[in-house]
């Protein structure tokens, strides 16, 4: 049978086949072009689900498709049909805890969206807004949520360079993880429940997973090659079906955030300098960066003029800086004092070495390193690994000196550019060949060493991005048995034509 007619009388104009439209969607965030020949654009749940249904028929595949900022080129098609979710963008509904409800119009552009709920609320006479959920489709980009929840002093706390484009749904599914996920967890825990379909188009929800709880620092904070089947669609990375709507928790915007710019001699001490700062600012920690200084040399680099360091003479030295970020829920107390005695007086800090400039600006620093990173590896013209790991907490300093340590005794001419979570003890992890020596020649190897350190850690060697085609065979060398054969065995049950995104995580045959 064939599925193109029956799918373009379900979606008209939204089932597409032009060339020049379908370019898009073949070209990942990272990794080479793809190719496809059809695009769907289902516009409501019922349709995607109809969608399902048809191409379960005769196994059609598909490739899903949100904000297309993923990064482990799960979006990116080799043939199959690209399902893209940008048509499920609407808000549906904001909740209070005491069960009063406001339901968003159906048509409202995304600022009389905004207007509409703040006026329901005031008119409420501003009701308390603990324990408060908001409903949206999953399409809907993390960006156009927060500025629906932002008049009423509310937000949805991820933070990530992405976030303009990035969808919720694709975030959940994917359990991202923002730059302050060590005060909030991961989209996984910030979405209450999450509804959809599984791959083989029946109905699934409510999906549940938990509230984050910070784990002991013996322990893996995040670990996106470890999907609990328990979540169903939650943190499963469209493997066994789709999100179409989510309702997510909200959190009070802080009266106050201040941060400072630390280096430090080593990770070890930053991770020391972390826990020194939880004791003193408990459950106020929204942010524990760390960049290396080569990461931060290439900021000043790309940023040229505009680059300004937050000390009074630059800091050139240190081989690491942390951006330690606080918050406080009370607008009356001197946080920038408190935090700043924390350091002058409890840790001896001296006060040179403390960089304190407004948060946009020590926030610019932290999120010009990808962008200064594809500039550097222009240059260099040798190509880039770049891995997403994550160790516990506790040995994430030590982790971090031997794998530099280990990569310059067996690479030195390779360039590794370090940043990320420290807080949670994620890496990004860049490492740029050169034109006379690219990395491509000794993929294999460089993998295999930052894999093999990760895991003597008792790491992962997937913190965030997930797995997708682009760890598929690692996965499937590396994970336990037992994992791979609880995902095998769900995603058989919930998408037993092997339907959606093939490629991911190496559980279908795909020869
Ligand atoms: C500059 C930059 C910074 C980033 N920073 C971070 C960061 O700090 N932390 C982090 O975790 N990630 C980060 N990312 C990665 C990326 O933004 C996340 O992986 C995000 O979840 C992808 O969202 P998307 O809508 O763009 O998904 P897409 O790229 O369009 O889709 C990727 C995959 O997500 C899954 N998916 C998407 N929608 C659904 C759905 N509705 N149901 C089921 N599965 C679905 C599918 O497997 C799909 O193939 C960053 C990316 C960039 C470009």
């Amino acid at each position: 049978m064939n599925t193109a007619e029956p799918l373009r009388a379900l979606l008209g104009a939204r089932y597409v086949e032009d060339r020049e439209r379908l370019k898009r969607y073949e070209i990942p965030e990272r990794g080479e072009p793809g190719h496809t020949d059809c695009l769907l654009l289902p516009a409501s749940a019922a349709e995607l689900q109809q969608v399902l249904r048809l191409c379960n028929e005769v196994g059609r595949k598909l490739v899903l498709s949100a904000g297309r900022t993923g990064l482990v080129e799960s979006q990116r098609p080799e043939g199959e049909t690209v399902l893209s979710l940008e048509k499920l963008n609407r808000p549906l509904r904001f909740e209070l805890a005491d069960g009063r409800a406001f339901d968003f119009p159906a048509q409202a552009k995304p600022e009389e969206a905004a207007d509409a709920l703040a006026n329901w609320w005031r008119g409420l006479n501003q009701p308390a807004l603990d324990g408060a959920k908001l409903e949206v489709e999953a399409g809907l980009a993390v960006d156009a949520v927060n500025e629906l929840l932002r008049p009423l002093g509310l937000m949805w706390p991820m933070e990530m360079g992405s976030t303009s484009a990035a969808t919720v749904g694709a975030c959940v599914s994917n359990a991202s993880a923002g730059a302050n996920a060590v005060s909030y967890g991961t989209a996984a825990h910030l979405c209450e429940t999450a509804w959809g379909y599984w791959g083989d188009g029946s109905e699934t929800g409510p999906c549940r997973a938990v509230a984050w709880q910070a784990p002991p620092p013996d322990r893996l904070a995040i670990d996106s090659a470890s999907v609990q089947p328990a979540w169903g669609l939650i943190g499963s990375q469209g493997l066994f079906g789709v999100v179409t709507r989510a309702r997510l928790r909200t959190y009070p915007i802080p009266a106050q955030r201040e941060a400072v710019l630390l280096p430090v001699d080593g990770m070890p001490a930053a991770m020391r300098l972390l826990d020194a700062a939880r004791g003193q600012f408990p459950g106020a920690i929204e942010e524990f960066e760390f960049m290396s200084r080569q990461s931060l040399q290439l900021v000043e680099t790309h940023l040229g003029a505009a680059f300004r360091w937050p000390f009074e003479t630059p800091q050139i030295d240190s081989p690491f800086y942390v951006l330690l970020q606080v918050e406080s829920r009370d607008a009356e107390e001197d946080l920038a004092g408190r935090l700043y005695d924390f350091l002058a007086d409890k840790l001896q800090w001296p006060a040179e070495k403390i960089g304190y400039a407004p948060l946009p600006l020590l926030k610019k620093l932290r999120h010009s390193i990808t962008e200064s990173s594809n500039a550097r590896m222009r240059v260099l013209g040798g190509g880039r690994l770049s891995f997403d790991t994550a160790t516990p907490v506790a040995v994430f300093g030590d982790y971090l000196a031997a794998l530099e340590q280990e990569l310059r005794a067996a690479h030195p001419e390779v360039e590794l550019i370090a940043f990320g979570h420290a807080g949670v003890g994620g890496a990004h992890l860049h490492l740029l060949g050169s034109k006379e020596q690219p990395v491509k020649a000794h993929a294999a190897e460089l993998v295999k060493l930052v894999f093999d350190v990760t895991l003597r850690f008792g790491g992962t060697f997937s913190a965030e991005h997930g797995i997708g085609p682009k760890w598929a065979r690692e996965f499937q060398q590396r994970a336990p048995a037992q994992l791979r054969e609880a995902l095998a065995a769900e995603k058989h049950k919930r998408d037993p034509r092997g339907i959606l995104n093939p490629r991911s995580f190496g559980l279908v045959e795909t020869g």
